[in-house]
């Protein structure tokens, strides 16, 4: 008889989240020098950080034998100044990822349940089974969200839908007439988490201001992220946008100064670096193109992606995967998505999408 035996579950049904395997690991296995290794795995920001970001992290360290504010008054502050809303509109995450935890253990138990799409975030089935809620998953139409089925499999014990906008792995889009028509028509004892990890890399006719949603659907809970266009993916930090009673509740199940030090002084430099985030929606816009030639031109079929990612349908991903990986190039198999033909690759520099499309050339 283990300790594990008695483990919950709902908890050892969960798949465990597969993260991009890091430069230094692949280097250690090759025995190469980290410098030789490509990674295109993560949907990093290739520019690395936001200068103003990475400034505002530097200075903040000598403060680091002091807790962080745990309320996160002067980012929340930033933020307001950004998006017209007030402090009690904002809930702070380690990582969006941790907002999206907190609606979990705020919405969701045993005896509820929460729908999302078949190939969205990995992260929507975790956090909904971690808290013994059941998870529904509604078919992909054209490897995106269905959202007139996904409004079908909406129950009387539903509490949340997660929807990503655009989805990542496969970089869909969902226009916001779509989205607003169900906000309209969903119940509104349902929360509907909307997440825009990818927002910042939309074309400008493309980006609409969804919080002007929130004082009509107060069932709504938007998610975005310093993670991939601010270039603060290893710092951790991320936010929710709702009705001031649904951000309360998600402070309650938040853990204290959730936010470390160095990532909310990071995050509020970074909201300013207008510079930066033009610079790194140009490099993925030219980055994207230089992919899409490339495999068009290895007569190799990929999906539509609104995002700094690429979903490539090579067939056997977990040979190529493999081939690639021996000669330095770290992408992501998304098998564990339901996609086994699939690799995703994020956008790099030129040099590296480049060096991507020579190692496949040479692979295939
Ligand atoms: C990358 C990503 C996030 C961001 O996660 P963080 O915890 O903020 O790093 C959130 N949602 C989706 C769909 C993502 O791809």
């Amino acid at each position: 008889m283990s300790v594990c035996d008695f483990s919950l579950d709902h908890v050892r049904s969960i798949a465990p989240y597969q993260p991009g395997k890091p430069i230094a690991e692949l280097a250690r296995e090759l025995g190469l020098e980290e410098s030789g290794i490509v990674k295109l795995a993560s949907n990093e920001n290739p520019l690395g950080p936001s200068p103003k970001g990475l400034k505002a992290a530097q200075d903040s360290l000598k403060e680091i034998s002091l807790y962080p504010d745990g309320a996160g008054f002067t980012l929340k502050s930033a933020l307001c100044r950004k998006f017209n809303v007030t402090q009690q509109n904002i809930v702070l995450g380690n990582g969006s990822n941790d907002v999206l935890d907190m609606a979990a253990r705020a919405f969701l138990g045993a005896n509820t349940s929460a729908v999302y799409a078949q190939h969205a975030f990995a992260v929507y089935p975790i956090a909904t089974l971690t808290v013994g809620a059941k998870g529904i998953e509604v078919p992909a139409i054209n490897y995106g969200h269905d959202l007139a089925a996904m409004r079908g499999a909406i129950r009387d014990d539903t509490r949340v839908v997660w929807i990503a906008n655009p989805n990542n792995p496969t970089g869909t889009f969902l226009s916001w007439t779509e989205i607003e028509a169900f906000l309209k028509d969903v119940p509104s004892h349902v929360l509907v988490v909307l997440d825009e990890a990818y927002g910042e890399y939309l074309p400008p006719v493309e980006r609409f201001n969804t919080v002007s949603w929130l004082s009509r659907y107060p069932n709504l809970l938007i998610v975005r992220t310093f993670s991939k266009a601010y270039g603060l993916a290893g710092l951790r930090v991320g936010y929710g946008l709702g009705h001031p009673d649904v951000i309360d509740l998600l402070n309650r199940v938040r853990h204290p100064f959730n936010v470390n030090l160095p990532a909310l002084a990071a995050a509020e430099a970074a909201l300013s670096d207008e510079d930066f985030l033009e610079q790194s929606y140009r490099v993925n816009q030219s980055g994207m193109k230089q992919l899409q030639l490339g495999l068009d031109a290895l007569g190799i079929k990929h999906v539509p992606s609104r995002g700094n990612f690429l979903l490539a349908k090579v067939g056997d991903a977990a040979r190529l995967n493999k081939e690639l990986l021996k000669r330095g190039v770290i992408v992501r198999p998304v098998g564990n998505y339901g996609l086994p033909e699939f690799l995703r690759v994020s956008i790099g520099l030129e040099a590296q999408n480049a060096r991507f499309l020579d190692a496949l050339k040479a692979c295939l």
